[in-house]
Order: structure tokens, then sequence, then C-alpha cells
């Protein structure tokens, strides 16, 4: 069994495609090594090693150690170099590299192989003491924190080998790093020394190979790490998939004034503009650029300080770009002029750039069409629609700081220095803005509940800036602000503001405001709303191409939930193709129209409902009208009065006088009814059909409304598509019962009016009893959509607008993964979907499919109605384009 790849320098055995067994660092090195770019040799240990790790108690596979040996003898040749040499020693790092990369969540020890004896022979073979000195104390630092457990016992304590090194500075009165004699190193180290030992219990280890076998295990430990466990959970990375181990020949950045490290994007990965960005440290090593221990310079100062290696990254720029298909973030070292490669990943992005780069990368030939559709994150869609701080705004603000912009976006919010300040702001439904000196990897779950994250040290390839963008965070990071954790302010200026306040910050121009700004609309929505010329915008153009892409390539159609003519618009502009779910019930909350409607419901006698019915009759018939007009020709799906009786009761007596009043009616008698219709769970009571059953008046007056509209629509020359539903049946008799009272009526409104016009009659398949004997309910129903929120609320037993109350706890106890209200629960309520599709079908083979509801505009949820084979889904309007590129993907 093969256990270890090798790669660089004449013998690669792996390749790109190999990154579950190689991961995906040692899987793009080899990959790079065979199209010959310049990487140092090394060798990856199989992620099977780990899983082979945690199932056999912490051991390896036998041939392992030999294998190792043989891995090291070949960098050795390559390098010219002995492992272990006292006089010139190869030193290695120990990197992990999981599947998908997991930026700062694994461990990584550099420098390894020194020991008290050849950090000497290094220092006069170089000739250079101090660098020598430099990296025994970085690699004892790393390899006491990562493999010896010398780490914070406490949120607030200091990084222990940092707090030594402050110390040191503070005695000698150093300030950078790089003021540390050699005199200054060697004390450094003693005390490091000392500092594990006293920890630990155990002398830092001087044989190098213990030393490499040591960081071996502590990678694969680190896996299993908190850290690791929490990134996992949110990204969905099952843990049997492991990390590998890259073990790898150094290349040193810290050799002096011609050397280097840094990171670079082959675009911008806030916007996505095709240009190289990124930054380095000159005479620095491995990870001091993200760490944010010196500020580093941007990538476009290497031009003139490092012009040869700039053009050389430049050409790789383009190297990786045709080879990857993709945009790529780039690791790499400059070692006295000469440029290593160390790293190359898919490059994290915004939902901006996802798009920007997947669009001109189609221009650019680099990928086809198909390609950018299935890379752009559907949900990332909408943060095109998403709003900014209006200019207005603006105008009137004076930003008190900046920072760099590291995740666009524009967030407001109450300001907290904590990950669990920023979980209990969310949690009472306001906005966290989340203000970290930098964050590590332990404010994770802070920066998941905060609207937007504010760090006043780091980069844009900081750790903050890197998850922030990812997780389509708003985030501004370097910020000249001061942050207080002891005192709890943040300083912006002269001005101070404390826990609670709130800022307001614009991760698109890197600008921090005291207090709250408003927000304006996207560019994009500027152009819908004829605010701004289409052809001067060109996210426009991005916005409009794309969705033509993905409306080439999807099967399932996406219609709006629109309740009034205006949203219905909205959602034509966004691409909706009909509407599937208009509401009626909301047109009865607009001016007097209540009144009536509650003369209806409280009215004892017959005729006293159909004088109120008839009050009502001419405002619903002209919203349909209006509606129908919007809609010019394309499909609408009416449903029926829905919602609980409750709803429409006057509760409050000033409420009741006023009906009093407006009715003529007696205050008593109102009161008396109100109180006789009172329901313990009206959910799940006097709703839906069964309402319109009980007072045949309403489903009248509505089916009149709406074949009047129509037959006035047909008769002004235009198109109406029909598509009349049912709410909240459980029993086919229910269905006949309300579809004998539509015919009846669109016989006798086609009769008057003299036109005739076609209309489909359906119904919500809402109830599990409904989906179970879907197929008796067909003979019936020339349509089912499927109304998922109720479906959930009734399969699950679980109330949506309770359950607020223990879904957190189920998703954190992993009792469910997801909220089921959010994203449909296929194993259990998705069987019912599929039932209701498949003996629907049995009865009536052309049988409509929709589904309306939250679930809609959901991608994972979209991938699942596309798979059972709906006709279509509808959401709400920002949802649309969402939905287009998820029915595309879902297609591909
Ligand atoms: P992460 O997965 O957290 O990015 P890496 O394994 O990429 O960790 O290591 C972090 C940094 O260490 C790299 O970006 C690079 O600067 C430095 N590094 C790793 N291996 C080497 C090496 N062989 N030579 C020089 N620097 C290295
Ligand atoms: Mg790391
Ligand atoms: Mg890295």
């Amino acid at each position: 069994r093969k256990f270890v790849y090798d790669f660089g320098e004449g013998k690669t055995d792996g390749n790109g495609t190999q990154r579950a067994l190689l991961g995906g660092k040692g899987a793009n090195l080899a990959e790079c090594s065979l199209i010959g770019l310049p990487v140092p040799p090394g060798f990856t240990i199989s992620t099977e090693v780990c899983t082979y790790y945690y199932a056999h108690d912490g051991t390896y596979p036998l041939s392992l150690d030999v294998d190792v040996k043989a891995s090291v003898a070949r960098i050795e040749g390559a390098v010219g170099k002995r492992f272990g040499d006292a006089s010139d020693p190869l030193l290695v790092s120990v990197r992990s590299g999981a599947r998908d990369s997991m930026p700062g969540m694994m461990d990584t020890v550099l420098n390894l192989g020194l020991n008290d004896e050849s950090v000497e022979g290094l220092a006069a073979k170089t000739g250079n003491e101090r660098f020598a000195l430099d990296c025994y104390r970085r690699f004892i630092a790393m390899y006491g924190d990562v493999v010896m457990g010398v780490q914070q016992r406490h949120e607030n304590e200091h990084e222990p080998f940092d707090a030594v090194m402050d110390q040191l500075k503070a005695e000698r009165h150093k300030r950078e790093d790089l003021d540390l004699t050699p005199d200054d190193l060697r004390e450094l180290i003693t005390r490091f020394k000392a500092l594990i030992t006293e920890r630990s219990g155990e002398e830092f280890p001087q044989d190098p190979y213990e030393q490499l076998w040591g960081a071996i295990g502590a990678v694969f430990r680190s896996w299993g790490n908190d850290r690791a466990r929490i990134y996992r959970a949110k990204y969905h990375i099952p843990a049997e998939w492991g990390t590998a181990v890259n073990v790898q020949a150094m290349v040193f950045g810290n050799l002096g004034d011609t050397s280097a490290t840094g990171v670079c994007f082959t675009r911008r990965p806030t916007d996505g503009e095709n240009v190289m960005y990124g930054e380095y440290l000159v005479n620095a090593q491995g990870e001091d650029v993200v760490a944010g221990i010196r500020t580093p310079k941007a990538i476009d100062e290497m031009k003139t300080e490092m012009p040869d290696s700039y053009t050389e990254l430049e050409h790789i720029r383009g190297v990786l770009e045709r080879h990857f298909a993709d945009v790529q973030d780039v690791e790499f070292t400059i070692q006295e002029k000469k440029l290593y490669l160390l790293q190359t990943r898919n490059a994290k992005r915004t939902g901006l750039a996802a798009i920007r780069t997947a669009y001109e990368m189609v221009k650019e030939g680099i990928i086809d069409d198909k390609t950018a559709v299935k890379r752009i994150p559907a949900d990332s869609i909408s943060s095109l629609l998403a709003p900014t701080f209006s200019a207005d705004a603006l105008e009137r603000e004076t930003p008190l700081a900046t920072g760099l912009p590291a995740g666009p976006g524009a967030a407001s919010g109450h300001i907290t220095f904590t990950a669990l300040g920023a979980e209990a702001i969310q949690r009472e439904g306001r906005k966290a803005i989340l203000c970290r000196i930098e964050t590590t990897p332990e404010d994770l779950r802070g920066m998941i509940a905060a609207e937007g994250i504010l760090t006043s040290r780091g980069g844009v390839s900081s750790h903050a800036a890197l998850v922030a963008r990812q997780m389509g965070k708003v985030c501004v990071c370097g910020a000249d602000v001061t942050i207080d954790y002891s005192r709890g302010t943040l300083g912006i200026g002269t001005t101070v503001l404390r826990e609670g306040d709130f800022v307001s910050i614009d991760g698109t121009t890197g600008h921090i405001y005291a207090g709250r700004v408003d927000a304006a609309p996207s560019e994009v929505n500027q152009v819908l709303n004829g605010k701004l010329d289409p052809d001067e915008s060109y996210t426009y153009r991005i916005f409009q191409t794309v969705m033509g892409w993905a409306d080439k390539y999807r099967k399932l159609a996406v219609r709006i939930n629109a309740d009034t003519p205006k949203q219905a618009a909205t959602g034509l502009k966004l691409g909706a193709e009909g509407i599937g779910l208009a509401r009626t019930e909301h047109m009865f909350f607009e001016g007097d129209r209540i009144h009536y409607m509650r003369k209806l419901i409280l009215a004892a006698e017959d005729s006293e409902r159909r004088r109120a019915a008839n009050k009502l009759l001419p405002f619903q018939r002209d919203d349909f009208h209006e509606m129908f007009n919007a809609m010019d020709g394309l499909p609408i799906t009416i449903r029926l009065l829905d919602p609980p009786l409750h709803e429409f009761l006057p509760h409050e007596s000033s409420a009741r006088l006023a009906l009093a009043d407006k009715i003529s009616v007696p205050f008593e008698k109102i009161t008396e009814r109100v109180a006789a219709l009172q329901e313990m769970n009206p959910m799940l009571g006097h709703r839906g059909c069964r309402l319109a059953i009980s007072f045949p008046e309403i489903a009248e007056m509505q089916a009149r409304a709406i074949f009047e509209a129509a037959a006035q629509v047909v008769a002004e020359g235009g198109q109406v598509a029909l598509e009349i539903m049912v709410p909240f049946v459980g029993f086919k008799a229910e269905l006949d019962n309300q579809v004998n009272t539509l015919h009846e009526v669109a016989r006798e409104v086609m009769a008057y009016r003299k036109v005739s016009f076609e209309y489909k009659v359906g119904t919500m398949i809402e109830l599990p009893r409904a989906a179970l004997t879907a197929d008796d309910i067909a003979h019936t129903a020339e349509f089912f959509s499927f109304g998922t929120n109720d479906l959930t609320q009734c399969t699950m037993g679980m109330s949506r607008d309770d359950s607020g109350a223990f879904l957190p706890t189920y998703t954190a106890k992993e009792i469910i993964s997801q909220n089921p209200f959010a994203s449909i629960d296929q194993v259990g309520v998705g069987q019912l979907v599929q039932i209701a599709c498949d003996k629907g079908a049995t009865v009536r083979p052309d049988i409509k499919l929709g589904v309306c509801g939250e679930h809609g505009g959901d991608p994972k949820s979209i991938e699942f109605f596309h798979r059972v084979g709906l006709n279509y889904v509808s959401c709400s309007a920002p949802r649309i384009p969402v939905a287009r590129l998820a029915a595309a993907q879902a297609a591909l």
C-alpha cells in the first residue's frame, strides 16, 4: 500500500486530481511540480494514514517509517543537505492539508530539524547568525505550541511564547522582532526551552526524527481539535475525510533584504477585478504576513522593490489561472531573489467576486458558461442585490476612521468585543458588529453570529478577512481604531464608543462610522427600478449575462410569491415567469376593507354576510384586474382565503368599539361573537378551505371577483392564465365543495359578461393526509402546489412560530443538522412530496407541480425539487435570481 507521495525536483507521484488522497495542498503542490513551477521538494503522507491513525489508537501503518525515511533521503538528494547534519542541516516544514482548505484551522511547524548543535552549523554555513537563531526560536515556539501543547490556558492569557518575547523586548528596549540581536535571540531560545520544560514537564527534543514524528502526529491530532471541528460542522465536512501531512524542504524568506514571504490572489478577491492582489513582508518567514505582527506591504510595491520577482509572480499568475481555470490564492517565498511557490488553491472570494470572475473568465475563454454557472454559489447572487450605505447618508456622515476593505457590503450594528456577545445580540434579533484587535479561529462562532467584523490589526489576508469573505460578511480589518477589551471601548479618532453602541462599517470602502447609517439599494436594483441606465452599470451587465446562462440550463421554472401588482412587477424584472402564490387575504387589510371582512365573519345571518361580501367584491376585483394586467398572460396562481379566523378578529376593545360604530352592531354583540370564535390552536383550527366551507359567501365572493376581473381583461383584449387553488385541503370532498362553487360562479360570470376564458383549479398540498391521498385528490385537482411550510409544520408537529425556542438547541446538539423551515427535510417531508407527485401522476399524468413557500428560494431544497420533477418553484422577489441559478445548477 502506498502511503507516501513524493513531489518536486523531477519526481512527482501524485497530481491535482488526488485531493481526497493527498489533501488539497498536497495535490496542488504535486500538480504545480508537474507543470514545472518552482516548488521546494517534499512528500505527502496520505489522508489514509490519518484515518488509520484514528482507527488504530494513534499508531501508523507498519511500512510508514521506512517510506518516510526513503522520501526524506530523496529530499536530501535533491537539496544537497542532510536531515540532522550538524554542520549544514536540511530543514523541513510539516504542514497539514485537508481535502478542502481549512484556513487557520490546522497547524504547521517550520524549520524542523534544527537543534542546539545544527543551529550553529546553519549560522556558520550561511554566515548569518541572526538568521539561524531566528529560525530556531520560531521552530521551538511552533513546536512547543503545536506538538507539546504549550498554549494559552484561558481566553485572556497571552499566547505564552509571545508573552516571553514581549517581556524580553521590554527588558532590552526593543520594539520590533527585527530589532532583536543574536544575543537577544539566544536568550529568547533559552527562555523558550525553559517555558516548554516548565509547562509540559518535558525537554524540547533534540533528535530530528523525533521532532519529525512528533510534528506528524500533531498534524493528525489537529484534525480532531475544537477549532477544526467547529469549522467542519459549519461547512459540512465529514470527519472521515482526514488530513494529509506535507513534509517539505524549507526555503527562507528571512535571509535578509533580498528575501521575503507573501501571499497573493490572482484576482482581487473582494470584487473580482482582474488585477494581482496581495501583500508581502521582506525578511520574514511563514505566517508573519497572516499573523499581523508586522504590517505587510501591498504587492504593488514589489514592482519597484523586487522587480524581477514581481515579473515572475505575474507570469506565474497567468500560468496558474490557465492551468487551474480558476482564481488562485498563492503562498510564496523569495529566498535571496529566487521565488518559490509554497501553496496554491482556489481562492475564497466574496459573492460579488465569484460572479464577476466567473463572468470574465468566460469572456476570456478560460472557462465555459456551464462551468461559470456551476461555480457561482447560488446564494451569492443575492449580494448583487444587497443594499449599500445610501449616497445621501454618506454625504452627511464623515468616516471617523478607515481600515482595509476586506469583505464588501454595508453593515450597521451594536458593538461587541466577544464571540459570546455577538451570539447574544443575534439571539435578541439585533445586529452585532464584532470588534476584535485581530481574530483567531476561536472567534469563529462570533463571526458567524455577527453582521460585520471590524479588526484593528491584520491585512487583507488575515484570518478575519479570509473567513469573512467566505461567509459573505461585511469586514473591515487593520483599521486605525483602538480596541480596549478591558474597558469595553472602541476608539475611533477622538470618539469613544462603548459596548452596545451603534457602529457602521463599509466593507467596500473600508470606512467606519459612529452610529447608525442608512443603507441604499444596490446598483442592480437601481437599474431594475429605472434609477440608473443599464448601460452605465457593469455589475448589471454581469448580472443579466449570468442569469441568461442559468436560464439556458435550468428545467425548473421560477415564479414569484406576490400579493400586490407592485411585487409582481418587481418579480418580473428579476425574471419571474409567473406568480406561484398570490395570497388574497393581504388585500383585506388595506384601508377600510377589514371592517367589511369583520362584519362578514361576525354576521349572524346569511343575508348580512352576503351584504358584507358584496362590499368587498369590487376591491378584490380591482386588485385582481391590476394583477392580471401586470402579469400580461403569464400564469398566476391565486390562493383562496387561507389564514386562521383570529387574524381577522378585533381583539382590542378599542378595535371592537370602532367596529361597532362602523357597522352599527352593538359592542356587546361583537364581543360575544369574538369570544365564541376564539380558538385554542388557530393554525390547526378554522382556517383555509374550512373557513370558506363554513362561510360559502367568502369563496363565492372571491370567485366572482377573480372571474369578473378575468372577464374584464379578456374583454379588453388582454390575456389571463389563471390557476385557482384551494388551501388546507385534507379531503377530496373539501376540494370538490370549493371547486363546485368556482365552476358555478365561472359559468355565471361568463354568461353575463359574454366572454369565455380558461382557468385551472388545483390545491395546495400542505397536509400529510393530502399528500398521502394525492391520487384521490388529483381526480379533481389539475395542479398541486406544495405548501412546504405547513407541510413541514404538520409532518413534524413543529410550529414554525414556536420552534425558535428549541431549534437552536437541536442544531447545536446535532439532533437535526439544519432548520427544516429554511431547507426542506428531504428524508421526511420530502418523502411526502415525492409520494404526492407519484400518486398524483397515476391519475393525471400531466399534472402540474409546483412549490410555494420559503423552501422555493433555498438552493438545497431547489436541488431536491428538481430531482423529484416539479415544474416550478415560487419564492419571494429577492430569492428569484438565486432560484434561477440554483435551478440551473440542479440541472447540470
Ligand atoms: P496553512 O494551511 O495554515 O496555510 P501552511 O502549511 O500553508 O499552513 O503553512 C503556513 C506558511 O508556512 C506558508 O504560507 C509558508 O509561508 C510557510 N511555509 C510552509 N512550508 C514552507 C517551506 N517549505 N518553506 C518556507 N515556508 C514555508
Ligand atoms: Mg496554519
Ligand atoms: Mg497555507
